[in-house]
This record gives C-alpha cells, sequence and structure tokens, in this order.
C-alpha cells in the first residue's frame, strides 16, 4: 500500500500516549478555570441523566487488537503496524461464552484492523454460530487489499452474512489520503467494488454495508442525511459503487486526534464547538447507554473511547471472565469532557446520529 502518513504516539513516545497525559489535558485548562462547564455539571443542569447509567445492553463491541495496516491521523486508537496489543484466543473464548449467553443482539468487532487478529477468521466462525442478530465487522478496506492473504475477506465476509462498517472519509483521493494515508483511496475504492460484486450494499441486499465519515479536521461533521446523499452520488457516478447508510461521527479530543488539536493550536476552539453545539436531547441515547466495550486484554469499559483513555467500567465486574450481564447493568457511566463529542449537534455514535 501507500507511504504511511504518520507514525502512532506510542511508536513517536509522545507522552500524549499515556492515557493519563490525556486526561490531564481534558480536566484542567478551560475545564479547571470555570470557562467552560465539565460534562458532568452539564448534563447535571440540564437533564436527568446524571449520574449517567446503562439502559438495556444491546451491543457488545470487542476490540481485538491496535495493530493496524493504516497510522491514519485523527485515530482514536493510536493504531498501527507497531502496536503489539492482540487479543489471545485464550480471552477470544472468554468472549464467545459471553457471546452465546448474552441478551445483546449486536457483536461489533473492531480494532486496529481486527482482520490482522491471526484468530479473526476461526473466532468470527464460532461466533456466527451463536445467533446474534447483527454481527458487525469494522473493516478499514484497505486490509482486503494489502496483502494476498486478506484477499478471499470479501467472500469470507459473505459465507458468514457479515455486516460490513468501514471508514471513508470523503469520496475524492485528496482528502480521504490526506487523512488515512496516501493511496488508501485507491485501494478503499477497489475493496468496495469487490464488496459489491459479492452483492454488499446493493439495494434490498441483506449483505450490510454501511459508510463512517468523520471530519478531516477541527470541525464538526455535517448533516448526515445530505452528506449521505453526496457521497452515494459521488461514489455510484464516479466509480459504480453502491452501500446502504453512512455515519457521520464526530471526532472526540482524544489520542491522535488531540495531538493534532494541540499541534495546529486548535484544542481550545474545537472544546468550544463542541461545548456549543451540545444538545441535551443526545444524552440519552449516547453508545455506552446500550454497549459494553471489551478491550484486547478483556477487560470492560463503557465504551471504546473509554478503553482509550484507560477509564474502566465503575463496577465489581472488571474482565470478561466474571462477566455477569446484571451487575454490569447496575452501574454509572464513567465520563469526562471528551463525552462532549458524542453529544454535540445530533449527536454521535459509532452507528452515527444518535438523536433527531
Ligand atoms: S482509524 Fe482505523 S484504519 Fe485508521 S489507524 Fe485507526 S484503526 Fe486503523
Ligand atoms: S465518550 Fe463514551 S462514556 Fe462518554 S458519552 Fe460517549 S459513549 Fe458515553
Amino acid at each position: 500500500m501507500g507511504k504511511l502518513k504518520t507514525q502512532s504516539l506510542h511508536k513517536r513516545d509522545s507522552d500524549l500516549a499515556q492515557s493519563n497525559r490525556q486526561l490531564e489535558i481534558l480536566s484542567n485548562g478551560i475545564f479547571k478555570n470555570g470557562e467552560l462547564p465539565t460534562f458532568a455539571k452539564k448534563i447535571k443542569e440540564t437533564t436527568n441523566h446524571f449520574p449517567l447509567r446503562p439502559k438495556k445492553l444491546e451491543i457488545l463491541q470487542i476490540n481485538v487488537g491496535y495493530m493496524c495496516n493504516q497510522v491514519c491521523e485523527h485515530c482514536h486508537v493510536d493504531a498501527g503496524p507497531d502496536r503489539k496489543e492482540i487479543m489471545t484466543w485464550e480471552t477470544m473464548e472468554q468472549c464467545l461464552d459471553v457471546i452465546r449467553n448474552t441478551g445483546a443482539h449486536t457483536l461489533d468487532l473492531t480494532g486496529g484492523a481486527p482482520e490482522m487478529n491471526p484468530h479473526f477468521k476461526r473466532f468470527v466462525e464460532e461466533a456466527s454460530k451463536a445467533g446474534i442478530k447483527d454481527f458487525i465487522v469494522r473493516s478499514n478496506l484497505t486490509i482486503i487489499r494489502a496483502n494476498k492473504k486478506y484477499y478471499d475477506l470479501p467472500d469470507f465476509f459473505k459465507k458468514h452474512n457479515v455486516h460490513v462498517v468501514s471508514s471513508m472519509p470523503h469520496w475524492t483521493r485528496g482528502k480521504t489520503d490526506k487523512q488515512r494515508g496516501e493511496g488508501v483511496f485507491d485501494m478503499s475504492i477497489k475493496a468496495l467494488q469487490e464488496l459489491n460484486e459479492r452483492g454488499y450494499g446493493m439495494p434490498g441486499s441483506d449483505l450490510r454495508l454501511d459508510l463512517v465519515y468523520n471530519p478531516s479536521g477541527a470541525f464538526l461533521p455535517g448533516d448526515q442525511a445530505s452528506m449521505e446523499k453526496d457521497f452515494k452520488k459521488a461514489l455510484l457516478e464516479d466509480f459504480g459503487i453502491q452501500f446502504h447508510s453512512l455515519f457521520a461521527i464526530t471526532n472526540l479530543p482524544i489520542a491522535r486526534f488531540l495531538d493534532y488539536l494541540i499541534a495546529s493550536e486548535n484544542y481550545e476552539d474545537y472544546m468550544y464547538q463542541l461545548v456549543d453545539a451540545y444538545n441535551p436531547a443526545a444524552v440519552e441515547n449516547v453508545m455506552c447507554t446500550n454497549t459494553i466495550s471489551i478491550s484486547w486484554d478483556g477487560y470492560l469499559f463503557d465504551c471504546d473511547f473509554n478503553q482509550m483513555l484507560e477509564l474502566p467500567v465503575a463496577s465489581k465486574v472488571k474482565h470478561i471472565r466474571d462477566y455477569n450481564e446484571d451487575l454490569l447493568n447496575d452501574r454509572n457511566i464513567v465520563i469526562s469532557q471528551h463525552c462532549y463529542g458524542c453529544t454535540a449537534g445530533a449527536g454521535s455514535s459509532c452507528q452515527g446520529t444518535v438523536a433527531e
């Protein structure tokens, strides 16, 4: 594939690779001196959702490792080829036990590039037998074309009726490659065409193919519905590509996006934008209210963002091996200022907008 754009914060030995440094930044400065209200204060004053509590568990999100063939500029995982955190088969077996017995209807595999976990296929094969209604794999698309050993992924996904959700920051080469690395656009287009050939993303097809858009700079996403129209028109006209839905998500100020905000001197301005766009109606349906996130080493978090900030669930149950859905449902969700990214405008989750 093309030249990698950057390195992970870990590889660069950046102090932002440490989650406590990120949390310090999010808690101090404009939030400490009262210029902006903390997220806790804001939801306390404007909703009856403080403390934030989970509703019924619907989604198990499993992060099978931080290794990725890409090093996208705004990655909230700080993923890259140098990341060695990979879920073992033993932890996967513990996840499978839970998947077979959970009340959740959706299983969501993420990474890194989840396909780079050496047990990925075996895990998908086993998990797909559990009768979960919606089985999502978050594929960065380029992995399908990165190496011969991945060329069969479109057929593999189809065989197991996997729902493919993929990032696609823009329908043009320039904007996509700027955010995700040189050569990413062309490989993504090729991968999307291959998925379409298997029936993915086609009108009326049960083989779901959705795209995720996130802004390429220090600004919030536009209207999801109109962006979806623009993406559909451009990808169809230029490349004959079809897909089902576009999810527009807000970049959360953590990991490499936080690094970008600080380096470009946009951090305070971006936090003002997030707080200005705060929508109390979005609080009720933020992702953590129906999701449990499991890390590569089996620990439990309220969401993937809290996982990256190393903020574990506030529950007696900390690890997948001790999983207990009732106990987990009886917890307060751990919040900080990054949560403003989930409540800006129409709200944002890994599944796009959460409020009208
Ligand atoms: S955003 Fe996705 S594709 Fe890009 S580096 Fe992060 S995990 Fe990999
Ligand atoms: S960042 Fe996580 S904990 Fe905070 S509101 Fe969003 S989903 Fe919930």
